[in-house]
């Protein structure tokens, strides 16, 4: 009662349309989960009629490409990304790794994974945030899959200063080298879900895979919130 009181007071919104959620709606409200662009992408598997995988062809071995959403600019992704990046909505992000993860593993890609890793935050990024919004993903993913996590698998390393003043092939050589997988053991022969919120270039995936694969990982597969 005491709950139901507090939500006629204080009514929470939608994190992709600000409108008031209905009892029993969480985080999200039931027109805007009807109306999300999914990609279904995870039906195509690893063929040619995944988009996403072809983006990783002839660049990094990736088993598996997948992403939960379309990421439309002025859109309702674009508003869930902004709440869990710069709001502090990281129960949004676990809340959409879980709606995420149950999906997958209805298709049993949840018995393909042993390892799910987050994309690191650069250090000075973290402290000001205070949480890295692709762990959340992460952990929600972890816990609706039944597969462990781990947020500092890979760590990113801190010498990126001067990369603005760098050509475009400087920069993406320069963030190939950002990246150091901390305790190899941890990935050795593990087939590694990289999950991150949002996939635009895909360079820090393809740098990530490579330090995967180079410590030892045995296969590397990609999943994200939302694909440019
Ligand atoms: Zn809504």
């Amino acid at each position: 009662m005491f709950e139901d009181l507090l939500s006629l007071l204080f009514p929470e919104s939608c994190y992709a349309c600000s409108g008031s959620l209905a009892r029993g709606e969480k985080y999200i409200c039931t027109g805007c989960s009807v109306k999300l662009p999914y990609t279904d992408f995870h039906e195509h598997g690893a063929t040619e009629l995944n988009p996403l995988q072809r983006r990783f062809w002839g660049k990094v071995p990736v088993r598996f490409a997948f992403s939960y959403l379309y990421f439309m600019p002025k859109g309702r992704v674009q508003r869930l990304l902004h709440q869990l990046k710069y709001k502090g909505a990281k129960e949004l992000g676990e809340h959409l790794g879980q709606r995420y993860g149950s999906l997958l593993s209805d298709h049993q890609y949840n018995q393909q994974f042993d390892l799910i890793v987050p994309v690191p935050l650069h250090k000075n990024k973290l402290r000001r945030r205070g949480y890295n919004q692709a762990e959340h993903f992460a952990i929600g993913l972890s816990q609706s899959m039944e597969v462990p996590y781990n947020g500092k698998a890979i760590l990113r390393n801190t010498h990126t200063s001067t990369q603005t003043r760098k050509s475009r092939l400087d920069r993406w050589q320069n963030v190939e080298q950002v990246f150091e997988v901390a305790r190899p053991e941890l990935v050795l022969g593990k087939h590694v879900l990289l999950v991150d919120d949002v996939l635009t270039t895909g360079a820090t995936l393809e740098a990530c895979a490579r330090a995967l694969l180079a410590a030892g990982a045995s296969e590397v597969s990609i999943a994200t919130i939302a694909a440019a």
